[in-house]
């Protein structure tokens, strides 16, 4: 098939889409069809006329998948850190489409339910504790991008948070942040509680927030072998700021400045996934510092998956078909 020749050409990038289950049952919904060869197909449940479009993706995944089998798709992905390999994971779509539930899981974090985060960290310490010939230490980061700037999680830093472009070794890109050391999931779940509490300066403010600002939780890899031949290697788990557009005729002062700024980091890494996806010369990581900070993770040999979250309902419909298409724009 030309399709699976053009995602081989294009290799080390995937796209998958996932909608979320309607949340009031009394809701009408705008997919028409999801079929299992990745195909999706949305209408305007207010216009039906006209108004199919079919989009393509490397998988769909319906309102009834569960975590774990999105989990099993992404998994190959998330081990081949283990062999050296950088992987950005993307969750991208409108405020409220499911991005943090694939991350992270529900706010709840059950352990039935649980997010990508959480299941592909009991898979990475795992691999470490089976693997002989190699000894590994894993570290974690967590940044937040709020009005293109970084703001601290996980890290104390002594100084002031800039990022830099140290090439080679696909690490440390933000010098004066000082990495914490994980040896179990639990490590890492404690580490996220401690740095949700730590922004959360009201919870009305902080829902805000968060679906206003890119969050990066970076797992770096460092294994050495029995000859002293050593990989390093990161996972990037991104939970983007939400995609919706904001009307300009009522958002004034801070909220238009931060959907600007969202726009435009947006849009950005829109550009550098596209520049690699037809393999240009110059891809624009400079442009944002979400594509900065990912920079050495996004291209070369690194893999790169991006879920297109979309809700289903009917007045969501706009919403959806710009999510789809800035989709496909990488796949
Ligand atoms: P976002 O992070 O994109 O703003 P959330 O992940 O917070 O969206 O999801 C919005 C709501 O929908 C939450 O209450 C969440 O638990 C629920 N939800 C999202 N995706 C699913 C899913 N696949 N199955 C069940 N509930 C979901
Ligand atoms: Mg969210």
């Amino acid at each position: 098939h030309l399709y699976n020749v053009l995602q081989e050409l294009r290799g080390n990038i995937r796209v998958y889409c996932r909608i979320r289950p309607i949340i009031s049952s009394s809701e009408k919904s705008c997919i028409e069809y999801i079929g299992n060869d990745g195909s999706l197909m949305v209408f305007d449940a207010y216009k039906p006329q006209n108004t199919h479009k079919t989009f393509q993706f490397n998988k769909v995944f319906g309102p009834t998948t569960t975590q774990g089998e999105v989990y099993k798709e992404t998994q190959a992905l998330i081990r081949s850190v283990m062999d050296g390999y950088n992987v950005c994971i993307f969750a991208y779509g409108q405020t409220g489409a499911g991005k943090t539930y694939t991350m992270c899981g529900p706010s709840s974090r059950s352990s039935e339910e649980m997010g990508i985060n959480h299941m592909a960290l009991n898979d990475l310490f795992q691999i470490s504790c089976t693997r002989e010939d190699i000894k590994y230490e894993i570290h974690v980061q967590m940044v937040e991008i709020y009005n293109e700037q970084l703001s601290r999680l996980l890290i104390n830093c002594n100084g002031t948070l800039e990022i830099r472009n140290c090439s080679g070794n696909g690490g440390l890109s933000i010098p004066n942040a000082r990495m914490q050391i994980v040896q179990s999931t639990s490590d890492v779940l404690n580490l996220m509680n401690w740095g949700d509490k730590n922004r959360a300066f009201g919870s009305t403010a902080m829902n805000h927030r968060s679906s206003r600002s890119h969050s990066v939780l970076t797992v770096h890899v460092h294994g050495k072998d029995i000859s002293g031949n050593t990989i390093r290697s990161c996972l990037h788990l991104v939970d983007l700021a939400g995609s919706e557009r904001v009307d300009k005729s009522e958002a004034m002062g801070d909220r238009l400045k931060e959907a600007q700024h969202i726009n435009k980091s947006l849009s950005c890494l829109g550009d550098v996934i596209m520049a690699l996806a037809q393999k240009n010369s110059h891809i624009p990581y400079r442009n944002s510092k979400l594509t900065q900070l990912l920079q050495n993770s996004l291209g070369g040999h690194a893999k790169m998956l991006m879920f297109a979250h979309v809700s289903p309902e009917a007045d969501s419909y706009g919403e959806t078909i710009s999510t789809l298409k800035f989709a496909q724009r990488a796949s």
